[in-house]
This record gives C-alpha cells, structure tokens and sequence, in this order.
C-alpha cells in the first residue's frame, strides 16, 4: 500500500528539509493515506485517482475534511510537519527515547505537551513494531525481571539477516508459560511457513503447530543469542532508570527495545518514517487518558 511512495523515497537530506514545507507535508500525508484516492471518513465514499487536496472534498456527501481526521493525529494544535519531524527524529533513534530529548528536539516549551506526545509516540512505536520474523526464527523465554507472578519474556528472533547476526526481534509478556501461550506467541510473531526452533524442556517440547515447523530436536542449535538480547533488555531497562511498572507499561517498554534492535537493521531511515507515519494515518484517534499506564519515560522524569 505504501510502496508508490516507499519505491522512490526523497533523499535523507532531501527529506529532513522538506518536512518544514507544510503543503509538502499534507501532500505526502495524502498519498500515503489514500494511495488509491481520497476515501471519506465521514461517508464512505470512494473517489479513485482524486489528486491532492489540503481539504479533500466529498462529492458526495458535500463535506470537506483534513488529512488527519480520525486518525492518531486527529485534532492535534501542532501542525503536521511538526508530527512528522518527530516521527522522522524516531525513526533515526537507535538507544533510548524520552520526554526531554523530544521537547528540546521540537522546540516545544511546555512539558506537558512533550508528556502527551511521547505518550501517543509510544503507541505508534508499538503498532509499527508488528512485523512478524521469518525464515529459521529462534524461541526462548526467560522470568520477567522483578516478576513476582511467575510472568515470563517470550522472545522470537530471526537467525540471519542480510548483514547482521540476527535479524527481527520480537518479544512479549506472559502471565505464565504454556504450550498454548507459546503457540499463540509464534502465532502473533512469526509468519506461515518459517521454521522455529524452540528449547528442549517444558513446555516447549509440547508445542504443536500446524502453521509452521516447530521443533526442539536441534540438538547442536544454542539459545545463547535470544538470551544475550533478553539479558541486553534488562540492561537497557536499567540502564534508563525503568521504574518497575505494571505489566501494560513494561510491554510498552519492551515494544520500544524491540523498535531500536529492528531499527538497527534498517540500511536507511526512509522506510521506518514512512511506516510510522502510514500506521499514525491508518489508526483511528486515541483518548490519551486510555494511555496512562504507559510509562511516561524511560527517563522517568514524570
Ligand atoms: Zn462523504
């Protein structure tokens, strides 16, 4: 859907300097949006090939909209090309995130609305994480730290990628390990077809899959790497003075080391901005009172 854009990217450079042209902005936003023409929120109604509009009008039920209605940036007082250089700042982040680093990186001078931004930043990091590994995928898990419940971190990771050692990773909290959480877990991260090798004991020796080979025969296959990711997340969460938090806030917090590893395979920034910003387009809007379990910052600086 993004590939009209995505095929004939703009130059880094060339793009850093475009996101101050705000009518460059919309019009990338409409593009990305409506790849095959302008679609009304508000009816329904389709207009294939409709060109750029900065308010697209409806022909048929007479409205005119934005570009952002209903969407994850709907009603924001900031501009777009201000949305967009901070998701372009995102996308060329590889280590850690927080409030202060955005508000000084927009210029922003309240506090609050670097909070709320970081806040709605962090959940479309976690939609734009949803990429599922392929090909031979590693599965371990090891306790969630400071767990008292017996919660666990499932991780998936590709073994190769073009390049790297390893490829995607993805992680996840569970309450527990079973032989259907893990299943639900390839499920969720690894695509039809691939080949996961899990560890020989309880309860991955138990899994069946019919989507996917799934095996914990490999004898001479080690889980040293997806222990030292899991072991680096630990690192990371410390390392960021993670305040223990509930469960949703260190899935959240998980999601966002998974965001920076991922990124790190990324030859350029171009399509991670763009992923981002089509997910910002394509997610319905947000009350960010549902998102106050998220972690204000790894920082914790609120
Ligand atoms: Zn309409």
């Amino acid at each position: 859907m993004i590939g009209s854009i995505a095929n004939n990217p703009p130059p880094e450079v060339e793009l850093d300097d475009r996101l101050d042209n705000e009518s460059w902005c919309l019009s990338y936003a409409f593009r990305l949006r409506w790849p095959q023409g302008f679609v009304c929120p508000s009816c329904g109604a389709a207009h294939p090939k409709s060109s750029f509009q900065e308010k697209p009008l409806c022909r048929a039920c007479g409205r005119s909209t934005s570009i952002t209605a209903g969407t994850l940036l709907h009603g924001s007082k900031k501009s777009l090309g201000t949305w967009l250089r901070a998701l372009w700042w995102l996308s060329g982040e590889r280590c850690s995130i927080s409030i202060m680093k955005l508000k000084n990186h927009l210029g922003f001078s309240s506090y609050q609305t670097g909070w709320a931004w970081m806040k709605k930043l962090r959940f479309i990091i976690s939609l734009a994480n949803r990429t599922k590994c392929c090909g031979i995928v590693l599965v371990d898990s090891v306790p969630a730290e400071r767990s008292v419940t017996g919660e666990q971190l499932l991780s998936a990771i590709e073994s190769v990628a073009h390049g790297h050692a390893t490829g995607r990773l993805q992680m996840q909290l569970n309450d527990s390990l079973s032989r259907e959480a893990i299943a639900q877990f390839c499920r969720q991260t690894v695509t039809p077809g691939s080949v996961i090798i899990g560890p020989g004991r309880a309860p991955f020796t138990s899994v069946r899959m019919e989507e996917m080979i799934y095996t914990t025969e490999d004898s001479s296959f080690h889980h040293e790497e997806i222990l030292r990711l899991c072991a680096s997340y630990q690192l990371w969460r410390r390392r960021n003075k993670c305040r223990w938090s509930p469960r949703l806030s260190t899935q959240s917090l998980v999601d966002e080391f998974c965001f920076f590893h991922n990124g790190t395979l990324c030859t350029n920034r171009e399509p991670l901005f763009e992923d981002l910003v089509f997910k910002a387009l394509t997610h319905p809007p947000l009350n960010l009172e549902s998102l106050k379990e998220l972690p204000a910052s790894p920082g914790g600086e609120a």
